[in-house]
């Protein structure tokens, strides 16, 4: 299998070490930057001998080298700074968004497309929309990592195991995503039944701002391990058909209630991509929380399209 990489930066190179360490496929990473992932693609190998894999990892300026991928993973364009929002992005990483998509469907053409750039939900409409594929085959990561961030929380505040931990978290990627306590469990008992609400309340804040206090330390960008780290499952269920549910940006058609957006939910991810979206039952309350977060997206893509942007 073929899973190709574009935007060689930090997300992109976490993405490629834990694939490569995994052994799940070979990889082709691209960066705009000239020899730049080249650079990249050589220091990881040479640690191949020591690390003992034996897939292939090569770099390139070309994006034709992407040529009959299985899987394309889109992270080229701008990370957060301190200060700014996912949406203050959006003007940059458009621009790039589109030119890559376009890319992907001239040399990749039967690719599941894995979109990772920042604003999440409205950069896979955005791809979605240039490569016109299948809706089942472009899939936006976010929840799976909100999730991952939801679930360490609750495991250290537990004192547990985070393998001992599942967790759901819907809705688009930004402030207002949807932690699901209800849906959160460690070895099956709801969090609810384990901790005060006062205590998930901190624990559901602090998943939302999660990526925001990273940058707030890290200060020249944003997160890259836990992202990559997402990326890589993502990818290792789509080579590996392992079919498990977790939580991603999908384009709806009118699954809770959401029409014709991206937006986080459990999907069933596989060979195919998307393989079904999970319909859960949702409180009022937290039908309204996804509702006022996808209506977000919505009211973004709505602007670019009056601006013809997309
Ligand atoms: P980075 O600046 O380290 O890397 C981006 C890379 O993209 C750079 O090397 C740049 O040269 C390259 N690039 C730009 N335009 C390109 C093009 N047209 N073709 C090929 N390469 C191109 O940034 P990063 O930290 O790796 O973040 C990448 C993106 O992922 C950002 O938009 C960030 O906001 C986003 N992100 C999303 C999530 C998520 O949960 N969805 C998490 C973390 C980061």
């Amino acid at each position: 299998m073929k899973v190709s990489i574009i935007g060689s930066g930090k997300v992109g190179i976490a993405t490629a070490l834990y694939l490569i360490e995994k052994k799940v496929a070979d990889v082709i990473l691209i960066d705009v930057i000239k020899n730049w992932a080249e650079g990249i693609a050589m220091d990881i190998v040479q640690a191949s001998p020591i690390r003992r894999y034996d897939v292939s990892i090569c770099g390139y300026s070309e994006v034709s080298k992407i040529q009959d991928s299985d899987v394309v993973v889109v992270t080229a364009g701008k990370p957060r700074l301190p200060g700014m929002s996912r949406e203050d992005l959006l003007r940059d990483n458009i621009k790039i968004m589109k030119q890559v998509a376009k890319d992907v469907a001239k040399y990749a053409p039967n690719t599941i497309l894995i979109t990772v750039s920042n604003p999440l939900d409205i950069l896979a409409y955005v791809a979605l929309k240039v490569t016109g594929f299948a809706l089942k085959k472009v899939i936006g990561m976010a929840g799976i990592l909100d999730s991952s961030r939801f679930r360490y929380f609750i495991a250290s505040e537990l004192g547990v195991s985070p393998k001992n931990v599942t967790a759901l978290v819907l809705g688009g990627h930004g402030d207002l995503m949807v932690p699901l306590p209800r849906y959160s469990t460690v070895h099956g008992i709801p969090i609810t039944e384990l901790l005060p609400k006062s205590t998930i309340d901190r624990l559901v804040e602090r998943t939302r701002k999660a990526g925001g206090e990273i940058v707030s330390y890290l200060k020249t960008g944003s997160a890259y391990w836990s992202p990559g780290s997402s990326v890589a499952e993502m990818v290792e269920c789509i080579v590996r058909d392992r079919r498990r549910i977790v939580p991603c940006s999908a384009y709806l058609r009118g699954e809770y209630g959401v029409e014709g957006l991206f937006a986080g939910v459990p999907i069933k991810i596989g060979r195919n991509g998307v393989e079904e979206i999970i319909e859960l039952t949702l409180t009022t309350e937290e039908k309204q929380a996804l509702h006022l977060s996808a209506g977000k997206v919505k009211d973004v893509i709505e602007q670019l399209e009056t601006e013809n942007l997309i």
